[in-house]
């Protein structure tokens, strides 16, 4: 089935089975009571016939009763068949443009009752963000109404209601399979072209970026030859799509420079990326203040303009991207300027959390909005767009680093890592950091299979 992927192998198979809806089971106890009638024997009929006879002063059928038999009506009084069978599942799919609110009416509901039904989910699912092409499904069964709403290939949302009772919605997770795959590829112009040939998909492709953003600069420093290794799972769902995947370690060499990081939950709910001895990937600074993406990733060596790095006479580093590619402040601060200023053009300062630290962006086609004197920024924020305002020979970015008012070489400039690994877990990370170093040390690079 991946037979298809190049230089990856199989090295592990996970199952796990979660929650499965269980169907309330259907009353019957017409039988039982038939069956104790039965068993009070001929006194006992002779005494509800006499009962009978006193209620209903009816002459025939007292003398009906009076004979001994027994009377059918009698034996009857309690229903036979109290459920009935359910309905088929009725469904309905969105359309664009479409909403719950009709979806539900479709399915018979009322709106008052739709409304019920968006306010009862709330708590675990907004049905104000459903999508065309989902599902929702009724399902009528002898004392409950249910509705179940597709939201991806792992949840659905499920609502039920009991007679006489309000709805109540629940997440329900699809019993998904996983594998965990060790994915590794060598760059020859572009990471997103190397990650699909090796067999990642975008998203996990980004989530690498990502992973790495604080030690690589992937808009500048990226060469050929440059590699990188992946220990992912892969879920898939009851139809062996795949419907999402974790890092759980990943190795990037970038210019002979190795970098190494493995997934660790830290806290109960919250998994990190640390390096292999504990300490946080994330830094003060992320490494560029262009975000990578699939379309400024592809590198040349021709360029339409020329591309400085810091230098006595530029005093600041330029980054060659398209027009209108989001711009992020690399830390966390505050903006001191933002607005028109000479050859900058379009400028935004920001003020870094160590108040001798700050950060000039350059040549924006825009600024974006809420970036204004004053205004906070949190790392990786946008704060404006790529263009060649002011002097600029083409759409490109032009960054400073700057100490204390003076423009410094972005490269010199200490980049202190956030938390690490807690002390109290550290026994645990190890551990699972041990296993994964042996995995990124032994994983071959694979021949494409035939
Ligand atoms: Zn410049």
């Amino acid at each position: 089935m991946h037979q298809d992927f190049a230089q990856r192998t199989q090295s592990q198979s996970t199952e796990s089975k979660q929650s499965k809806l269980a169907m309330p089971g259907m009353a019957s106890f017409a039988r039982g009571t038939r069956l104790k009638i039965l068993t009070w024997g001929l006194p006992g009929i002779l005494m509800l016939c006499l009962i009978a006879v006193l209620l209903f002063r009816s002459e025939s059928d007292a003398r009906t009763y009076l004979s001994g038999k027994p009377h059918e009506e009698w034996l009857s009084v309690m229903p036979v068949s109290a459920a009935l069978p359910p309905l088929a599942p009725q469904r309905t799919i969105l359309e664009q443009g479409d909403n719950s609110i009709s979806a539900l009416q479709r399915l018979g509901f009322d709106r008052t009752q739709a409304a019920l039904i968006v306010d009862a989910s709330k708590p675990v699912f907004s049905l104000h963000d459903v999508r065309a092409g989902h599902m929702f499904e009724r399902r009528d069964n002898a004392s409950s109404v249910e509705i179940h709403y597709t939201v991806d290939g792992l949840h659905r949302l499920h609502l039920v209601r009991n007679e006489n009772e309000a709805w109540r919605a629940e997440m329900l997770i699809s019993s998904v399979s996983g594998r965990q795959i060790i994915i590794s590829g060598s760059i020859e112009d572009s990471l997103f072209l190397a990650a699909a040939k090796a067999g990642l998909d975008d998203r996990t492709a980004m989530n690498l970026v990502d992973i790495f953003s604080w030690d690589v600069d992937f808009s500048r420093d990226l060469r050929q030859g440059d590699s990188f290794k992946v220990v992912c799972d892969e879920m898939f769902d009851e139809q062996g799509k795949v419907v999402g995947t974790t890092i759980q370690a990943a190795e990037f060499i970038n210019q002979g420079k190795v970098f190494r990081a493995i997934r660790f939950m830290a806290d109960a709910d919250h998994a990190d990326y640390f390096s292999p001895d504990g300490k946080s990937m994330r830094k003060t600074y992320l490494k560029s203040p262009v975000k990578y993406s699939r379309i400024s990733s592809r590198f040349s060596t021709a360029r339409k303009h020329p591309v400085l790095g810091y230098t006595r006479a530029h005093r600041g580093v330029d980054y060659a991207s398209p027009s209108g590619t989001p711009i992020r402040t690399i830390g966390e601060g505050r903006i001191i300027f933002a607005g028109w200023k000479g050859g900058y053009g379009r400028l935004v300062e920001i003020q870094h959390i160590n108040h001798a630290h700050s950060t000039r962006y350059g040549h924006m086609r825009k600024i974006a909005k809420g970036i204004t004197k004053g205004a906070r920024v949190h790392q990786g924020q946008t704060i404006g767009y790529v263009g060649m305002s002011g002097v600029a020979t083409g759409p490109h970015l032009h960054f400073e680093f700057r100490v204390r008012g003076q423009a410094v070489n972005p490269l010199t400039v200490r980049h202190t890592p956030a938390e690490p690994v807690p002390t109290g877990k550290m026994e645990a990370f190890n551990s699972i950091s041990g296993q994964m170093v042996r995995q990124l040390d032994a994983s071959p690079m694979m021949l494409a299979w035939e």
